[in-house]
């Protein structure tokens, strides 16, 4: 800033009518500029002393006068100086929004958004270890009772009858052999969290599935940090925060080390990367459950 910029704007900083960022400017000119802090010094005595003056009425003639010498001396069209403009009620608005922005791109700048810090540790060769089975024998599909609470069921067919387990990670849900389509609803999700849920079936494979209490009505990114989770619990941590259903299926390796730090990322992208690191394929069910299938 220079001196007489400074010194134009002293009567403005002292009424507070100029944007904070400016003011802010002034402080850091006056610092290091003895003229103009001096200066400035002087003015806010000046407006000290007048404030502190006691009014007096003022005689009738005395508004007359003072109309007519400012009209003698005011030039014919008086230029309104850029702040005066910027702070009409009229403007403030727009020059709020105009800092707004400047605001929000300074903080853009020194927050990091859209970064995905992932490493995985594995002591197996495959994180995941593929299915034997073909046909995936479950699917899961959510459901609301008259409450409005969200409940989860479980369909599963097989084209060969086929001993199933069902279980949470607290309880057995169901244990039987499923020919044709058989429906289970599963036990309430437990309130701000997901339902895990575990289909074990008779030829030893396995699907985990997270069950969020909430389905995400809006793409979510939020802030993730996981520190050395297992595969399940990085899913299910995935799932919570996003809410949203993931299933695994493949049995995970249970020495494999996650470490995630997100934010500002889209579900799809971070399981992306997070695929790739686990040997994981994506897909999506047709009831938008994301499904990671060993290779
Ligand atoms: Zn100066």
């Amino acid at each position: 800033m220079q001196c007489e910029q400074f010194r134009e704007l002293i009567s403005a900083y002292i009424e507070q009518s100029i944007a904070p960022p400016l003011a802010a400017k002034m402080e850091e000119h006056a610092a290091g500029c003895r003229t103009c802090r001096t200066e400035l010094e002087d003015v806010q005595q000046v407006w000290r002393m007048m404030s502190e003056v006691r009014l007096v009425e003022p005689p009738a003639s005395l508004h007359a006068r003072i109309m007519q010498e400012v009209a003698d001396r005011a030039p014919a069209t008086p230029a309104l100086r850029w702040w005066e403009l910027a702070w009409r009620p009229r403007f403030a608005f727009a020059a709020a929004a105009v800092l707004m922005v400047a605001a929000l791109i300074l903080w853009s700048r020194n927050v990091q958004t859209d970064a995905i810090a992932l490493s995985v540790v594995t002591s197996a060769g495959s994180p995941v270890a593929p299915i034997k089975a073909t046909a995936l024998p479950a699917r899961f599909e959510p459901f609301r009772v008259e409450t409005g609470h969200l409940r989860w069921m479980l369909k599963m067919s097989a084209s060969i009858p086929t001993a199933i387990e069902v279980s949470t990670e607290t309880q057995p849900v169901w244990s039987g052999v499923v020919g044709r389509e058989t429906t289970l609803v599963l036990p309430q999700v437990p309130s701000a969290s997901v339902l895990a849920v575990q289909v074990r079936w008779d030829d030893g494979n396995v699907l985990r599935a997270w069950l969020p209490v909430e389905l995400a009505q809006e793409e979510r990114r939020p802030v993730l940090i996981l520190r050395s989770k297992s595969i399940e619990e990085t899913l299910s941590a995935i799932s919570r925060a996003y809410a949203a259903p993931l299933v695994l299926v493949g049995e995970a390796d249970p020495l494999t080390r996650v470490n995630l730090e997100t934010t500002g990322v889209a579900l799809s992208e971070m399981l992306k990367e997070l695929a790739e690191k686990l040997n994981l394929e994506i897909s999506r069910a047709e009831d938008g459950t994301t499904v990671l299938t060993a290779r």
